[in-house]
């Protein structure tokens, strides 16, 4: 049993300034540690660079026992075994990347007792021996890094991660799981993978990053609204996320003939011409670099004052990922997303094609869902997104809808005009040419189909032809309606449409994205 004779405060903070350095706990740091010392079960939640190795090292010093911390990342363990026996803590690594002396050392340690941190790659569960030797060597904790590797439905999922279960149950010791992905689906899977299904207690702090100003924009000349966002930026660190490959070139070329210094970034590169870009953003102020999701894992620059997205990002946890790479040292920092209907039939058709089971596709839906509620969002972009993440702010102040909140009208009666022209004509036809119904415009496909007898011909003419490619975006990115993939982007009904149709709920929807699409809105096909 855990012995837990003085985890007060006080040792906290003693243990916290003399062993560790820092001054402070931060911000959730000393609920963790004191629920990880006292031996419960715990998940914590918290963003990248949110001190979550505190969280378990400190109660590691505290508790009786070995505590064994699995990662994936052996570059990081290694540094952390660096940084935690410079500061005079026994600890050690087995990973693939040990040398023969360094784990006959590890082994040494143990034997004698003196080790206080096992770092453990998780092929190691794997290997025979392994949880033999952990029974022997009295473990007290186990700490799973990176615990969102156990899901199945993840990007980074580690089968080895699902031995951990197993560990935890045959060693009967407690278990803190830390993690950066919030989403409700990941952390069911934990609570059932990890703790045997059985709630640990759990913790989600940090999220938000007040110093990062927050806004969306309709997509309605993309190029020229980024240039535009980078010119009244010149002479500071940006990044520009794109879709594709190919635009990250193009792209930074139009930013260098605006004047800027611009290079571009993706994963198509060779290893050392991305590594030169990495270097150059290092080190030179003022570059923008046009990317692919491909640039960030390894960006370090707490200066970068400002991320656009091109495109809309695939999801909102990357989203929230992307636009985090922005004012690391705390001065504000911009951000500004561009989205029009392309980039949403774009994301759904790439998640229709996956080759991924039918759950984790509902799952990746719902997380472009939460993103694209973002962008249409009526009020307070932060609180929607913190929302999101299970975090909660007050006030916020700091995003375009607290700048300048948006005009809303009620966009009951044209979404139902719409949805009938969807309905009536079997939900075969994409956008342009409903809207081509709605506006009553004559064309060859519209009297071939004979569309020019239905009832709803002409009930739209209200709106211009942009008008509406602006309501079916909104219609998109609230989910009333999802392109077919089967029928090139033939657009159905979804479910959430049905109470509106029927008269059972009325929709506001934003004025200036019907407003704003006169002469040039994204067209809609
Ligand atoms: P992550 O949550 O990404 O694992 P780390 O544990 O690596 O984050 O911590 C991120 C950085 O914050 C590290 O440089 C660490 O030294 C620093 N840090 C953690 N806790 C504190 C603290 N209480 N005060 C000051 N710096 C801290």
């Amino acid at each position: 049993a855990p012995s837990m004779p003085d985890g007060t405060s006080r040792t906290f903070d003693t243990l916290l300034s003399e062993v560790f350095g820092f001054a402070s706990f931060r911000p959730g740091q000393r609920d963790i540690v004191q629920a990880v010392t006292e031996g419960q079960n715990a998940l914590a939640i918290m963003p990248t660079g949110g001190g979550k190795s505190l969280c378990f090292q400190l109660p590691a010093l505290c508790r009786d026992g070995v505590t064994v911390v699995v990662s994936p990342l052996i570059a990081l363990m290694r540094d952390q075994v660096r940084a935690l026996r410079e500061a005079g803590v026994a600890a050690g690594a087995l990973t693939s990347g040990n040398t023969d002396d360094e784990t006959e050392a590890v082994f040494a340690a143990l034997d004698e007792g003196t080790l206080k941190l096992l770092y453990l790659a998780p092929e190691r569960l794997a290997a025979s021996g392994t949880q033999a030797m952990l029974r022997r060597i009295g473990v007290g904790l186990i700490a799973v890094d990176e615990a969102h590797c156990v899901s199945q439905w993840g990007h980074d999922f580690r089968p080895d991660y699902l031995r951990i279960g197993e560990l935890r149950a045959s060693l009967n010791v407690p278990l803190a799981a830390f993690t950066a992905t919030a989403d409700a689906e990941t952390r069911a899977e934990i609570t059932t993978r990890l703790f045997g299904g059985s709630p640990p207690q759990e913790f989600l702090h940090g999220f938000d990053r007040p110093n990062i100003h927050l806004a969306f924009a309709p997509k309605d000349g993309p190029r020229r609204q980024i240039l535009d966002f980078a010119a009244a930026r010149r002479g500071q660190s940006g990044i520009v996320y794109c879709a594709t490959r190919a635009k990250t070139e193009t792209l930074s070329k139009a930013l260098r003939e605006d004047g800027h210094p611009a290079t571009f970034y993706h994963g198509g590169m060779e290893a050392d011409a991305r590594r030169d870009v990495e270097e150059r953003f290092q080190r030179e102020d003022g570059l923008i670099v046009v990317a692919t999701v491909a640039f960030g894992m390894g960006i370090d620059k707490p200066d970068i004052r400002w991320v656009a997205h091109a495109d809309l990002p695939k999801s909102i946890e990357s989203y929230y990922q992307e636009i985090g790479r922005a004012g690391r040292d705390g001065a504000p920092a911009e951000t500004l997303t561009l989205f029009g209907s392309d980039d949403i039939r774009l994301r759904r058709t790439q998640i229709d094609e996956s080759l991924a089971p039918p759950e984790r596709r509902d799952a990746d839906h719902g997380r472009l869902n939460a993103l694209l509620g973002l962008a249409e969002a009526l009020e307070c972009r932060r609180s929607t997104l913190l929302s999101y993440f299970g975090d909660s702010v007050t006030t916020c102040g700091n995003c375009d809808l607290c700048d300048r909140p948006p005009d809303v009208i009620d966009g009951t009666d044209a979404v139902r005009k719409a949805l009938s022209a969807i309905l009536r004509t079997g939900e075969n036809f994409g956008a342009g040419h409903l809207i081509d119904i709605l506006t009553g415009t004559q064309t060859d496909k519209i009297s071939q189909r004979g569309h020019d007898k239905l009832p709803t011909f002409g009930v739209g003419r209200e709106f211009t032809k942009a008008q509406w490619q602006g309501l079916f975006r909104q219609m998109m990115g609230r989910d009333l309606l999802r392109p077919d993939r089967e029928r090139h982007g033939a657009l159905f009904m979804t479910e959430a449409a049905r109470p509106i149709l029927k008269g059972e709920q009325r929709i506001k929807l934003r004025r200036d994205a019907i407003a704003a699409r006169q002469r040039s809105g994204p067209a809609v096909k």
